[in-house]
């Protein structure tokens, strides 16, 4: 008894010290990043007639870079809080359909470049409200639709779905992607996983999504889960309550 006593105290101050570490890291890390931002900002919009085209795509490299790196500190921040136990959301009746069709006007350049065929179907409008917080939502889905998109090759297909089930909203995501090995799947919504047959092709990412995507569901009172199959494709599955 003795032993596991202490061995959980070392365990939980180890966890604390190093969520103390990212939060403290991330926050310093965030001021840097903010002014990198606007610089460059102010080198992409400014005068730059007298800039080479190699010049130019190099400002452009640091600063998608720049946006990657910020995304990072943001995602690290919110799952030091979520572990903390900071978990509740500003719970709101919000249209899920307008937020879907802006996700996926956002990513109307990457989608035309893939040449991938995307489908949002709504069952019979109007559709209900769901009790959730307008940016976390956008955020979770928003995940689940960019992994659709990333993880999809050229000319692929994606069907985003809509519908009311057994007094919810049931979401879905399919597409015809690389999907995730068998044996990894039961890793999906930890930390930092990255599946094993996509880190060749699509180095950027943190594993963090889904782990916050799942958090922010749960905490509207729904639930997500998927199935897969390497090399046919991945659907995600969603509930969110309806608003009252
Ligand atoms: P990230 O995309 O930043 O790596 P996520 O937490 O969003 O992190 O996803 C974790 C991992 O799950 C991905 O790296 C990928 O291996 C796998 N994954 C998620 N969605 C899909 C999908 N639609 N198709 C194939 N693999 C996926």
């Amino acid at each position: 008894m003795k032993t596991k006593f202490k061995k959980l105290t070392k365990k939980e101050t180890l966890g604390t010290i190093q969520s103390d570490f990212i939060t403290l890291t991330s926050h310093q890390l965030r001021t840097p990043l903010s002014a990198m931002k606007w610089l460059l900002e102010l080198l992409k919009e400014g005068d730059t007639a007298n800039l080479t085209k190699k010049q130019k795509s190099y400002i452009n490299k640091i600063y998608i870079s720049n946006e990657r790196m910020i995304a990072l500190v943001n995602d690290l921040l919110e799952v030091t809080r979520l572990e903390s136990g900071e978990n509740k959301l500003m719970l709101q009746p919000i249209d899920l359909t307008t937020i879907i069709r802006s996700l996926i006007r956002e990513k109307e350049m990457v989608i035309r470049k893939k040449r991938l065929k995307i489908t949002f179907t709504v069952e019979r409008e109007p559709f209900p409200l769901v009790r959730t917080e307008a940016t976390k939502i956008k955020q979770a889905v928003g995940n689940i639709v960019n992994n659709a998109i990333l993880y999809t090759p050229d000319n692929g297909n994606i069907l985003v779905e809509l519908k009311r089930q057994d007094g919810t909203v049931l979401g879905t995501v399919r597409d015809s992607g690389v999907g995730i090995p068998k044996d990894q799947q039961g890793q999906v919504f930890d930390k930092f996983f990255r599946g094993n047959n996509i880190l060749s092709f699509e180095t950027t990412g943190t594993g963090l999504g889904l782990f916050i995507t799942k958090a922010f569901i749960e905490a509207s009172g729904g639930k997500i889960w998927f199935n897969s199959e390497e090399g046919k494709g991945t659907t995600f599955y969603f509930t969110l309550p309806i608003a009252e």
